[in-house]
C-alpha cells in the first residue's frame, strides 16, 4: 500500500533536538534520512544528502524509505520525531500524532 493510498499525501519529518539522547536508533533506520551530528544530537538530512543544522530543521520523507521513518518515530526514546503531512503540516506519526 503506498501513501497515497492511505491518503496521507507528502510528508515532511522534523526533530525537537531538545529532547534527542542520542541515542542514534534514527540513524540506524533510515540513515538517508537522520544523522547525529558532532553535538551528538539527531538532524535530518536534506534531498542530496546534506546534514540540516538548525533546530527544527524540516525535510521531504521519501516514499520509499516511509516505513524506516514511521518505525524511527515509533521508536524514538526522546518521542521527538515528528511527521506531518505538508499540505496542512497535520502530525501523523510522533508524539503528536492522533
Ligand atoms: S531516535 Fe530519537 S532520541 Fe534517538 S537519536 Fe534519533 S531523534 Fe534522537
Amino acid at each position: 500500500m503506498t501513501v497515497q493510498d492511505e491518503g496521507l499525501g507528502d510528508l515532511e519529518v522534523w526533530i525537537d533536538q531538545d529532547l534527542c539522547t542520542g541515542d542514534g536508533i534514527c540513524a540506524q533506520y533510515a540513515p538517508e534520512v537522520f544523522e547525529l551530528d558532532v553535538d551528538g544530537l539527531a538532524y535530518v538530512k536534506s534531498a542530496d544528502d546534506e546534514l540540516l543544522q538548525d533546530k527544527g530543521a524540516t525535510t521531504p520523507v521519501p516514499l520509499p524509505l516511509l516505513n524506516d521513518v514511521r518505525d524511527s518515530a515509533k521508536e524514538c526514546p526522546g518521542d521527538c520525531i515528528h511527521v506531518r503531512r505538508v499540505s496542512d503540516k497535520v502530525e501523523v506519526f510522533g508524539p503528536d500524532a492522533e
